[in-house]
């Protein structure tokens, strides 16, 4: 079913076909497949943003077709955490996707990914110990879990996902290695608005106020990037004045600022290799992340 209707007269619109079924989306596939055709997938929640856009530009330049999916899946929201409230409007996703020539947009309804009887997850060890895991009890379980489904429902050549959420973009590498999933995943850098926040879906949760505090963090987050930069420097130093920074900036509090080595995630205590700063802290109800990469000397 197209989503963009041509009404009697109006010029043609681009079509985005969508697709409920993994049965549709598997035949679109096949056909693409028999036609000699690559495929890129973009996995997203929807609420769409130029940094979503990005990642399916990057598809379209690497693979002949790009398949979007469109899933906000519950199994990767805590309790209390803001799955009722997360921001749902296909249709306006569609049009987005339609107008920057996405193939197909494919949204489930939660019955068809987790049928009655639905028994298995997906857990990578690990890479999960840090950073959001122990905030966010489940949450890699339930992305891992989907991302795996969604690739192995679509067996694409490559998958995007944005730098944006470091950790989760590591976690779906590390499962698709472990699973010999035959896929290559593809990290996007970070899209940001003009001031230098990182693109959110949930930015939009913001009050004005909260939003002129938010810049704070990838201003923060650059400072100790270039500031390390110095191996001499002492991580925890830095790290410790950032938080200052953010509470003082008005963030009402902060779950890590942490730097890791940028392939394992492992705490440094001093960047002498490949690392990344990382941090996960709220303004009132909203909780931001956000990480840059620290080049060694
Ligand atoms: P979400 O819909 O928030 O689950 O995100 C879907 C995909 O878009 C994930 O791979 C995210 O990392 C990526 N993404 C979200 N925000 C950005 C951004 N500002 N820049 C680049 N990629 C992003």
């Amino acid at each position: 079913m197209a989503m963009a209707a041509r009404s009697a007269g109006a010029a043609a619109r681009p079509t985005l076909p969508v697709m409920r079924t993994v049965a549709d989306l598997r035949r679109a596939v096949a056909a693409w497949r028999a036609a000699g055709q690559t495929v890129g997938l973009v996995p997203t929640m929807g609420a769409l943003h130029a940094g979503h856009l990005a990642l399916v530009r990057r598809a379209q330049a690497d693979c002949d077709r790009t398949i979007v999916t469109l899933f906000v899946n519950p199994t990767q929201f805590g309790a209390g955490e803001d799955f009722a409230a997360y921001p749902r409007d296909e249709a306006e996703d569609g049009t987005k996707l339609a107008a920057v020539g996405a193939d197909l947009l494919f949204a489930p309804e939660v019955a068809e990914m987790y049928p009655d009887g639905f028994a298995t997850t997906v857990t990578v060890a690990g890479l999960t110990d840090g950073l959001c895991g122990p905030a966010r009890p489940g949450h890699f379980a339930g992305v891992a879990t989907v991302v795996t489904k969604l690739l192995l429902q679509s067996l694409p050549d490559a998958a995007y996902f944005g730098e944006k959420d470091y950790q989760q973009l590591l976690v779906i590498r590390r499962l698709a290695r472990d699973l010999d999933i035959p896929v290559r995943i593809e990290g996007v850098p970070t899209v940001r608005d003009a001031d230098g926040l990182a693109l959110s879906s949930r930015n939009r949760y913001l009050s004005a106020g909260e939003r002129a505090a938010a810049v704070a963090l990838p201003m923060i987050l650059r400072h100790v990037a270039e500031r390390l930069a110095d191996p001499t420097r002492v991580v925890a130093d830095e790290t410790a004045r950032a938080r200052d920074a953010l509470l003082q900036a008005g963030f009402t509090r902060i779950d890590y600022v942490e730097v890791c080595d940028a392939e394992t995630l492992e705490p440094l205590a001093h960047v002498t290799r490949p690392a990344r700063v990382l941090a996960a802290a709220w303004l009132g109800s909203t909780r931001l992340i956000d990480n840059m990469p620290v080049s060694s000397a």
